[in-house]
């Protein structure tokens, strides 16, 4: 090694991390004499690679220039907090919106995102052919727009569900020929209780069965008032097939983003939003990421969750490589070490090694609180969150068997507000609670009520999953008189039998391990070996306890029918007559 001339630095102050470049520029070397260096201590990195302050000091102290530390921009985020308040709210510059498009089946959502991607297909770009990568970029007059590829309210919500509200502006998309539909209508609540500005595309003008102004009606009568009609939703009449009205809709959005003044800091590290992410057989973890304040750079060290990384390469939606990525911008990066989930949030943190701390606390913090679900209000809890302050809104999804009882439980609704909370439905619509129902209530906070229909299964176990209250009604005056009574903190829950069913008691037996066995014929539904059992002599209860074991010759069963003989032996009970009644049966609540 060389000395260093007289005439570089004396002194220097490091970051905690830096890229090897950047070292060299500040230690006045080359970036070549920096990896030699590095070499020595068997540290192997490229330009761009990031290396911390310690690695850093040494090459620094072995020149003769004194390193100190710098301080830290921003310390250190808990990781998970790339929150949007932080990307909105703090002064910065202007960036461009993100949009998604949503609307019902069939309508044209993804027609309508594939002919905006064509129109920009800019002159010296052939030959990049654009993959979906979940979300794109384009360019329009210099203001460039950001579209989030995966169309539908499903995502739109299952993201926000994920504390990931990464949409500025959705555009609603209407045919013309079919109008308003029952999706139509559900992408608009779910836009509204997003608090999203909405844009309405009425797409297929170009079919001779196209009628705008029936759209525009029909979308008053969801009191979207477009601006023709003295509201202020704008609606571009469009084609996705011949491109007609594509740059008015693209004009529309950045009038909407305009008024917006959406902003970020490109100066600070990276926030984000993984859209969308998989596992390649060659590269490794892939993830999409919308950089939401910040500039994400190659070489940064990444922290999402319980995965850290950095950023070993950087592609853009035409699968050319990038070095940097302003706010707004979606890449697709190389080098976690995991797959994350779309909706995590992504943070670039100041090395490698405060990544891996970032995660290793998270992992123990989890551990910590592993078995603790996730619980959303309650009509139980809702009183207590109301004198505690924290809900001031009670909102509801209301699924009906028919309009006209959705109509009439709003109407009761209404009523129900107290001074302190209000009630409001933000969802209302026909046929089973279904996930999507379950992810807005889990966006939104909100309680799911299903008067006289089903919950799907895949509902009833992602509202498990997410503590999300579905409640069951028959009977309109329930339904009102538990919100009522929630409101007023005086809700009790009341639970009715349902029996399942009924047996006789012919014989009986006795086992040295078991006790008292009752061998019992079924006369009526099922048996079930979970369920809760009255025992009835001459019309009188006897007993009331559960289930302790159903058999059918010597083998233990889950469910015995009617018709059949079964022998059956109850927990804590042990004074059976022949000729007993058993009635098995669960309990449910009613309100
Ligand atoms: P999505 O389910 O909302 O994503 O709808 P698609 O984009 O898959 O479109 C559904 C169908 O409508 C496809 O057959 C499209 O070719 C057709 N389509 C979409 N946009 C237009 C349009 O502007 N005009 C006409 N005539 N057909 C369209």
């Amino acid at each position: 090694m060389t000395a260093r001339q007289s005439s570089g630095p004396r002194s220097v102050t490091l970051p905690e991390a830096i890229t090897v470049k950047g070292l060299s520029d500040r230690l006045g070397i080359s970036p070549i004499e920096a990896i030699k260096r590095l070499m020595t201590h068997g540290v192997m990195a490229a330009m761009n690679d990031t290396i911390d302050y310690e690695t850093a000091a040494i090459v620094s102290s072995e020149l003769g220039i004194a390193p100190s530390p710098e301080a830290a921009p921003g310390a250190v985020a808990p990781a998970g907090r790339a929150d949007e308040e932080e990307a909105t709210e703090e002064a910065g510059a202007p960036r461009p919106p993100v949009v998604t498009i949503l609307g019902h089946v069939d309508h044209g959502k993804t027609s309508l995102l594939d002919a905006i991607r064509d129109t920009n297909v800019v002159a010296g770009e052939a030959g990049g052919i654009t993959q979906h990568i979940g979300a794109y970029q384009i360019e329009r007059g210099g203001s460039p727009i950001t579209f989030i590829d995966t169309p539908g309210h499903a995502a739109f919500t299952a993201m926000r569900a994920r504390g990931a509200q990464i949409t500025d502006i959705a555009v609603i998309v209407v045919a013309a020929d079919d109008g308003v539909m029952p999706q139509t209508i559900e992408a608009i609540d779910h836009v509204r209780a997003a608090d999203v500005p909405m844009i309405i595309a009425i797409n297929k003008t170009d079919l001779p069965a196209a009628d705008a102004d029936r759209v525009k009606q029909q979308l008053t009568e969801q009191s979207v008032v477009v601006e023709e009609y003295g509201g202020d939703v704008l609606a571009v009449p469009v084609s996705a097939t011949t491109g007609t009205g594509l740059p008015e809709l693209l004009e529309a959005i950045d009038l909407v983003s305009e008024i917006q003044e959406l902003n970020a800091n490109p100066e600070r590290l990276a926030t984000g939003t993984v859209v969308e992410a998989e596992l390649d057989s060659r590269r490794g973890a892939l993830a999409t990421v919308l950089v939401r304040n910040g500039t994400l750079r190659q070489g940064d060290a990444l922290v999402s969750g319980l995965i850290s990384g950095k950023v070993k390469a950087m592609f853009d939606e035409r699968g050319e490589r990038l070095k940097e990525a302003g706010p707004a911008r979606p890449v697709r990066i190389m080098g976690l070490e995991d797959v994350p989930a779309a909706g995590d949030a992504i943070e670039v943190v100041e090395s490698e090694r405060a990544a891996r701390r970032i995660v290793e606390q998270a992992r123990r913090e989890e551990e910590g609180a592993a078995g603790a679900r996730r619980g959303g209000i309650t009509l139980d809890t809702l009183f207590n969150e109301v004198s505690a302050g924290n809900v001031k809104e009670l909102l509801l999804i209301l699924k009906t068997d028919v309009r006209g009882s959705a109509e009439a439980i709003r109407g009761s609704l209404q009523g129900l507000g107290t001074g302190e909370v209000k009630v409001k439905v933000i969802h209302s619509a026909t046929g089973p609670v279904s996930e999507s129902d379950v992810m807005l209530a889990d966006a939104s906070g909100a309680i799911v009520l299903a008067f006289n229909v089903r919950t799907e299964t895949s509902a009833a176990s992602q509202a498990e999953i997410n503590g999300v209250e579905i409640r069951t009604y028959e009977v309109i005056y329930q339904l009102i008189e538990s919100v009522d009574q929630a409101l007023e903190g005086l809700y009790e829950p009341v639970y009715e039998r349902v029996v399942d069913g009924t047996a006789e008691v012919r014989q009986l037996f006795r086992s040295s391990r078991v006790g008292q066995i009752a061998g019992c014929y079924v006369t009526d539904g099922t048996l079930l070996r979970g369920d809760r059992v009255r025992v009835l002599r001459n019309g009188d209860e006897v007993a009331d306890t559960s289930c302790g074991g159903l058999r059918r010759f010597q083998d233990d069963v889950r469910e015995v029918q009617q018709g059949f003989e079964c022998g059956v032996v109850l927990e804590r009970f042990d004074a059976f007559e022949e000729g007993d009644l058993l009635e098995f049966y669960h309990q449910q609540r009613v309100n």
